[in-house]
């Protein structure tokens, strides 16, 4: 892990008192680095955990050319653009029983979704799109004079090319190449596609473990008697459902006073159990406490004031684990329970997913369109609380959430994202597109 020094040195014009919300995510991206160790997994527990080793698949998907729809089956060769088909039935192909014969030109094989294609035959025609009768086949029947009813089928010219309503072997996975990537974020649906596969395990990167601890001397925990001054724990419970809703496992030490000796205690035991410690509180500047200092003391830590708001101090860097020669990496968030989350959104998680080993990309910021005035001062990257939704037009439109006061918590629960006013952007007018980050699963 690198020091804040020599990372500082490796970005340009590194000004710890005036960051800009980009250069911040640049620095934490070179401080943290992903965890290594692997664990093997059933599918039902792998949901939301990263890939330790690309999947790569043992078979084809699907494993047989088979018909995507319920409809007949036949050489396509013999379509005619100005003159209809007319084939014979001669026999059945169900999904799971496939059919064994030899359809020869002029017949076709009545055929179910999923069957397999019998052989030779390339093209489905869906039931919908032909007219069925029945015919009698004279002396077909063995050393007997009486006659077979089969059917006919008659496909009206112009609907339907060669290869229609056939799936391709392989089309989805093709066997021996890679299903899912390495650093793969599983989804309901990778999980899908590897039970496709017929795989039962997978290997993943060990769950991240962050701890957290709120500081403050007027910080009351749930269930402690209210007493002037002091406010309710919120950002304890944020915090653990933002690290929840991202796959860590999350170690929650509380509410830590401004008490040298517990705070000490509180770092040491933190950097101990977890990769990640996030702290709320304690870092702006003439702050009275005791956090900064302990931090300070443990640890190789920046104190940075960030072109942002809200959320414009916080401290970052790392605790060493002597004993075991490791760091865990800190986060010093905030105290205001919206500047927590807006940090948390904009750097800690983007930082922790590298942390865990995830590839996915930073969502991209949505454009809607503002339905008022938005007052904004260049130089700094300010974080809206916003409600999407669609306008009469169908276009996509964001209202702000009214007070946007760094304290207030309303404000997040009823906004789906976050307006992102970018560093040199300045103040919008009614109807001007702005960039909105949206919680999607992150909240
Ligand atoms: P600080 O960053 O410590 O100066 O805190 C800024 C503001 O956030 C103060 O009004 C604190 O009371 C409030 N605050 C700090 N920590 C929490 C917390 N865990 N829950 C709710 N509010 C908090
Ligand atoms: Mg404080």
């Amino acid at each position: 892990m690198k020091t804040i020094e020599q990372i500082g040195a490796e970005l340009q014009g590194y000004d710890p008192q005036a960051l800009s919300a980009s250069a911040v995510n640049d620095f934490l991206s070179r401080l943290v680095e992903p965890i290594t160790d692997t664990e093997e997994l059933g599918l039902f527990d792998a949901l939301g955990r990263v890939l330790a080793q690309a999947v790569i698949s043992p078979i084809n998907v699907p494993p047989h050319d088979n018909s995507a729809m319920d409809g007949y089956a036949f050489k396509g060769d013999q379509l005619r653009p100005d003159a209809p088909l007319v084939l014979r039935v001669v026999g059945t192909a169900l999904a799971g029983k496939a059919w064994s014969g030899q359809a020869a030109a002029g017949e076709c094989v009545k055929i179910m979704t999923g069957a397999i294609m019998p052989p030779g035959l390339d093209t489905v025609v869906p039931q919908e799109l032909v007219t069925v009768r029945t015919e009698s086949v004279e002396g077909l029947a063995q050393a007997s004079t009486s006659s077979v009813r089969t059917e006919i089928i008659d496909i009206p010219p112009g609907l339907l090319q060669a290869g229609d309503n056939r799936r391709l072997k392989g089309e989805d996975v093709m066997a021996d190449r890679e299903a899912l990537q390495k650093g793969e974020l599983l989804t309901p649906s990778s999980l899908g596609l590897a039970a496709s596969l017929g795989i039962k395990t997978v290997s993943v990167l060990r769950q991240l473990k962050v701890a957290y601890f709120s500081t403050g001397d007027e910080i009351l925990s749930l269930g402690e008697t209210p007493r002037e001054g002091a406010v309710f724990d919120s950002n304890r419970y944020t915090v653990f459902g933002l690290l929840t809703r991202l796959g860590c496992q999350v170690i929650d030490l509380g509410v830590v006073r401004d008490d040298p000796a517990l705070l000490e205690a509180a770092f040491t035991q933190a950097a101990r159990q977890a990769d990640a410690i996030i702290t709320s509180g304690g870092v702006s500047v003439g702050e009275a406490d005791f956090t900064k200092a302990m931090m300070k003391k443990l640890g190789d830590v920046a104190f940075w004031r960030i072109a942002m708001r809200p959320g414009r101090p916080m401290a970052v860097g790392s605790i060493p684990v002597p004993d075991e020669g490791r760091s865990a990496v800190l986060f010093g968030l905030p105290g205001n329970p919206v500047a927590v989350m807006v940090t948390f959104l904009a750097f800690v998680r983007p930082a922790l997913l590298r942390m865990m080993g995830a590839n996915t990309p930073a969502p991209p910021l949505l454009r809607a369109r503002s339905t008022e005035a938005i007052r904004k001062k260049p130089g700094r990257t300010e974080y809206q609380r916003g409600t999407v939704s669609t306008a009469p037009d169908g276009s996509l439109q964001v209202q702000t959430t009214g007070n946007q006061g760094s304290g207030v918590l309303s404000s997040m629960v009823q906004a789906n994202g976050l307006i992102v006013l970018h560093h040199a952007q300045s103040n919008v007018a009614p109807g001007d597109e702005v960039d909105v980050m949206m919680f999607w699963g992150a909240i």
